[in-house]
């Protein structure tokens, strides 16, 4: 089934009732170039079990068909049930678990779907739900090696930037603390039905052994990391302190004690300064 076609994917949907539901982050791929691209990079590091999120009519899941051993696609909207059983019923190497990502067992399906074993990540994930949903895939501290996911432009930017760069928010940090990012390709908008209105890009994250740096208290790092992006334009010391609810002088003194300007901006610190800082804080906290 050429489910990259326009007429066909039409057939299809229409035959079974189903409307696109633009808040549930529906455009679905018709360029045929991009999931073999995709898929590829999910399987490249060898292993041999995918898990999708939000399959759609399945053209990305039935590329992880051909290409890995087995596949679990998640997908909330019900409605695509019959859809999936028509368009993926050739695959028994495929399975589909109708709920929300966000609130699913994840760990619970990895373990009985895949025997607790290390696999990887492929998405195109609805945009509505880009960050949670890598966050919540990061924390979880699952067994992946690697996530693959098509975001929007603007994001896989602020994802994959530079710790220290303008345009690195709390998001770059957190990915870089677990994981290695980059930008694999971009795709236009008009590879996706119905065209949304931005440019997207297919991003890939390695996910690390252990953390890129060694945070003493993660939640106090995390807490901090936000509170420190929340109002960029702020120095460090000003949205630290207001954020965590700490006076304005055991920041600077945090900043000092770390060797870095009092002036400084969460945008111009990189990763280590970053984590030297929270520990420093926990340290008089503790
Ligand atoms: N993979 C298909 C493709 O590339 O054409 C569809 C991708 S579309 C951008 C996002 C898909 O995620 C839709 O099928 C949508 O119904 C599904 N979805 C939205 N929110 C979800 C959630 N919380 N959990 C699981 N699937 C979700």
């Amino acid at each position: 089934m050429e489910l990259t076609n326009p007429s066909v994917i039409k057939e299809i949907l229409s035959r079974n009732g189903f409307s696109f539901k633009k808040s549930l982050g529906q455009n679905f791929l018709i360029n045929p170039t991009v999931c073999p691209k995709m898929a590829e990079s999910a399987v490249s590091d060898g292993e041999t079990g995918v898990l999708e999120i939000g399959p759609g009519i399945g053209v990305l899941t039935a590329e992880l068909g051909k290409q890995a051993e087995k596949v679990v696609s998640i997908e909330l909207d019900e409605r695509l049930r019959p859809v999936l059983a028509e368009t993926l019923g050739e695959y028994d190497n495929i399975e589909v678990v109708f709920g929300d990502a966000m609130k699913l067992d994840l760990g619970r399906i990895i373990k009985e779907k895949f025997g607790g074993r290390k696999i990887s990540v492929c998405a195109n994930l609805p945009y509505y739900i880009t960050s949670p949903i890598i966050m919540n895939l990061l924390e979880s501290r699952l067994p992946f090696s690697s996530i693959t996911v098509m975001v929007q432009r603007e994001a896989a930017e602020r994802i994959c930037a530079k710790v220290g760069s303008r345009e690195s928010g709390a998001v770059t940090v957190a990915v870089r603390y677990y994981s290695e990012p980059e930008v694999l390709f971009n795709v236009s908008r008009g590879s996706f039905m119905p065209a949304p209105n931005v440019d997207s890009a297919v991003i890939r994250l390695k996910v690390l052994e252990k953390p890129a740096v060694d945070v003493k208290d993660e939640k106090l790092f995390f807490k901090m990391v936000r509170a420190a992006f929340e109002q960029r334009r702020k120095t460090f010391q000003n949205s630290v302190s207001a954020g965590l609810g700490i006076q304005k002088e055991t920041v600077r003194k945090a900043l000092l004690e770390c060797g870095l300007d009092e002036n400084i901006r969460a945008e111009k610190m990189g990763m280590q300064q970053l984590a030297d800082v929270s520990n420093y804080l926990g340290s008089i906290k503790a």
